[in-house]
């Protein structure tokens, strides 16, 4: 490359996910490499360099930032502008980091341990062998040990370990691949683990404390273990005993517990994995991937997962062992392990020391556990590959995230446009999560739970905080759901700022559009539970035509009574004792003795009084079917029937099954689904001998089918073309995919979640995008 005479000096604002990602590192290697003058450093807005040198070489350093840019860095914007040089050889060095100004810049999300750090934790000569807290720059935890910004040790809960000589020379060595790496660690000055009795006490540590934990694990013990975001629940997942054991300390009847695993091959003996599910499961963010079971006829093998593992369900949450601690962990057991959330029912995860031995005491036989503190809490993500040919949208693979947590939080989505103020988000009431929004830039906490319950409120009040510091982001609006009941309104009222009500169908849509980085108005689609609408009734089936700005309700589900509230919720009978006296009459609904309850005319006779409250919500009719098929009659978790249902309709394909017929009319100017047909169809054909897995495939297409042509209809009518799938009910990937393929077929663009979850999760992202470009108000 041929030198150019002429000698500039250019400033360059790198921002993005450029801090704790290696940036600085890089930069200098390359500059070095190029022979360049000048520094880099981090600052509150990204990273800062300064080169001088030939022309041709600052220039290549530039691209080089964007090209080369280590694999952890998400850079979003190089901006240069050419400065007085200021001669002299002052060679390239690392500024420490500025403090000035409000920090602004992302912080980098955890990452699962590289290849080369695994190495040498498996390595008998390396001074890191058998280490649980090996890391470099190219892995380890970030966001759950950051407190504040610049990302540097001190700002981490690194700040209490020293490095001693050895790791401070790599920390000190360009060279390195640890040159600069915050958490860098090792046995001589790292943390440590620890192995605690029932009641807290320490019992050995070091080594000492993996042997013990190992040994109890293989004896068919329940333990808490320390991980990056929180602590985990942790048994044999081949044991039956200890499966059913963790099930009845834990209160958790049915709700299906995550796996980890070792490597792919442990992956592939338990589970029928395609390509994109395992590029998913290795994946640096290393989420829990579900993917169908092995299905295993006949005996069970010595590897085979006790059936307590995931009740009645054909898929399995796999994850596979990311950090050095449980690679070493689950080597040392030589089983798959149930790794659940260390909380009781639908508390918080735990994450420290005290919290976990105070709460989760009585649940464990003992706690791994280290001094490395935890400052946020993140849970494990959720998501699902859907295979290329269920959609029928191109060769490509697509995932849906049904919770973004730990290796996606606090990753940024880009706004379409520029934020016209500082928002705050706070979101729904179930699954919540809180979003920010800043210039082009939309930020969503990790996974927070049900604000049902009060400890997940005070994890929530931290998260705002932890969120708006971080991003240096000072809230000009609240925006909030439409319920006053949830305690995220309340907060939001409570807070001394303007708020913007946002409709909880509006911000479902809202988060598809601002996924997709679109302005422009589409026919939304927002099916789920329960959302608070407008005109105060419950809403869970509707077609809007939005944007950003705003939204019409051209098209519904038809309402029914909801008998007993959001008691019906838990109660799947009531619904389907509400659905069969619209569709069947009352004599005839309970004739079909839906076998539920001895209360079932009592109910009868509140939904004839008309006096209760309605919903729309598709949610609810999937818990209907699902009570008339017998799938079941009452739910231990959210969605579960709705789940099941799915489930149970998995054995038959989706295209050879007649759809069931939905009626459909205008009523107030709106095009309503009228699908009382179709639950007329459910129990007419489970009277004709049916099985209820073919109902249940029935009731798929045939709801599919209704919810497509009233679609089509209003899209034709809007002159619209684009259509966006959202709420909780899309996660059922067998009606996602006949809805997304039959408005496809019918030539509408179709706009579905990947990265941000359609349930709840997504509600806040919504309700961030509306306030922060929406018209004033
Ligand atoms: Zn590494
Ligand atoms: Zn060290």
């Amino acid at each position: 490359m041929p030198d150019s005479p002429a000698t500039l000096r250019r400033r360059i604002r790198v921002t993005g996910t450029v801090q704790g990602v290696g940036f600085r590192p890089f930069v200098y290697r390359q500059a070095v490499a190029l022979g360049l003058a000048g520094f880099v450093r981090n600052d509150s807005a990204g990273v800062l360099v300064e080169v001088e040198g030939s022309a041709d070489r600052v220039g290549t350093l530039c691209r080089l930032l964007v090209d080369e840019a280590p694999p952890l860095a998400r850079v979003t914007g190089v901006d240069a502008i050419t400065i007085e040089p200021l001669g002299g050889s002052g060679g390239f060095h690392i500024e420490h980091s500025a403090e000035d100004g409000s920090p602004a810049a992302p912080v980098s999300v955890d990452t699962a341990t590289c290849a080369e750090c695994l190495a040498e934790v498996d390595d008998p000569a390396d001074r890191r062998y058998r280490y649980p807290f090996t890391n470099c720059t190219n892995c380890g935890p970030r966001y759950t040990i950051v407190r504040s910004v610049p990302y540097d040790r001190p700002a981490t809960t690194m700040a209490g370990f020293t490095m001693c000589p050895a790791c401070q020379q790599e920390y000190d060595d360009p060279a390195d691949r640890r040159f600069h790496a915050q958490p860098n660690a090792c046995p001589v000055c790292g943390p440590r683990l620890a192995w605690l009795d029932q009641g807290g006490r320490a019992q050995a540590r070091g080594p000492e404390a993996m042997d013990a934990a190992a040994r109890a694990l293989r004896e068919g013990a329940i333990l808490a273990v320390k991980g990056i975001g929180g602590f985990h629940l942790a048994t044999d997942a081949t044991d039956v005993t200890a499966v059913a054991e963790l099930r009845r300390r834990k209160a958790r009847d049915d709700k299906p517990f995550a796996v980890m695993v070792s490597n792919l091959d442990q992956a592939r003996r338990l589970c029928l994995m395609d390509p994109a599910s395992e590029a998913a499961l290795v994946s640096a963010r290393r989420p829990v991937v579900l993917v169908p079971k092995r299905s295993a006829p006949g005996e069970r093998g010595e590897d085979d997962l006790a059936p307590g593992v995931a009740p009645g369900l054909p898929e399995l949450g796999l994850l596979l062992a990311y950090t050095p601690l449980h690679h070493l962990l689950i080597k040392a057991v030589g089983r798959p392990l149930v790794m659940t959330s260390g909380n009781l029912s639908d508390d918080p995860i735990a994450h420290t020391d005290e919290d976990a031995v105070g709460r989760l005491s009585g649940l464990v036989d003992g706690f791994l556990t280290h001094d490395r503190p935890i400052h946020i809490r993140c849970d494990d993500s959720v998501l699902r590959v859907t295979p290329p040919s269920e959609v029928g949208d191109g060769p490509t693979s697509r995932r849906q995230v049904l919770r973004r947590s730990r290796g996606f939080a606090p990753e940024p989505l880009a706004l379409p446009a520029q934020a016209r103020r500082q928002v705050l988000a706070v979101g729904a009431e179930l699954k919540s999560t809180v979003s920010v929004a800043k210039a082009r830039t939309l930020v969503t906490s990790h996974h927070i739970g049900d604000l049902e319950h009060l400890a997940n409120y005070r994890a929530f009040l931290q998260a705002v905080d932890h969120l708006c510091h971080l991003y240096g982001v000072v809230p000009e609006v609240v925006a909030h759901d439409l319920h006053p009941e949830y305690l995220s309104t309340k907060l939001a009222l409570d807070l001394d700022l303007p708020t913007w009500p946002v409709q909880h169908h509006h911000a479902h849509i809202a988060s598809c559009l601002a996924e997709h980085r679109r302005t422009e108005a589409v026919l939304g689609l927002a099916f789920d539970g329960l959302g608070m609408g407008t005109d105060g009734t419950l809403w869970g089936g509707e077609y809007l035509v939005a944007d950003l700005g705003g939204f019409t309700r051209v098209g519904n589900l038809a309402p029914v009574a909801l008998p007993g509230g959001a008691g019906a919720i838990r109660q799947p009978w009531r619904m389907a004792l509400s659905w069969a006296r619209a569709s069947l009459g009352a004599d005839q609904a309970l004739r079909l003795g839906l076998g539920m309850d001895r209360r079932a005319a009592d109910v009868l006779a509140l939904v004839e009084s008309g006096s209760g409250p309605v919903t729309t919500s598709v949610g609810r009719l999937f818990d209907a079917v699902a009570a008339l098929v017998g799938v079941r009659s009452a739910v231990t978790y959210e969605g579960q029937a709705a789940i099941e249902l799915e489930a149970l309709a998995s054995s038959v394909s989706k295209d050879e099954t007649p759809a069931y017929p939905v009626d459909r009319g205008w009523t107030d100017g709106r095009l309503v689904l009228d699908p009382r047909p179709l639950v007329a169809s459910v129990v007419t054909e489970l009277e004709r001998g049916v099985p209820p897995s073919g109902v249940a495939a029935g009731f798929h297409r045939g709801l599919a089918e209704g919810a497509v042509s009233v679609a089509v209809e209003l899209a034709s009518l809007h002159g619209l073309d684009t259509v966006a799938l959202s709420g909780g009910v899309f996660q059922n990937a067998r009606l996602s995919s006949l809805m997304e393929s039959g408005l496809r077929a019918r030539g509408l663009d179709v706009l579905v979640h990947q990265d941000v979850p359609p349930n709840d999760g997504g509600i806040s992202v919504g309700q961030a995008a509306i306030a922060a470009l929406g018209p004033h108000r």
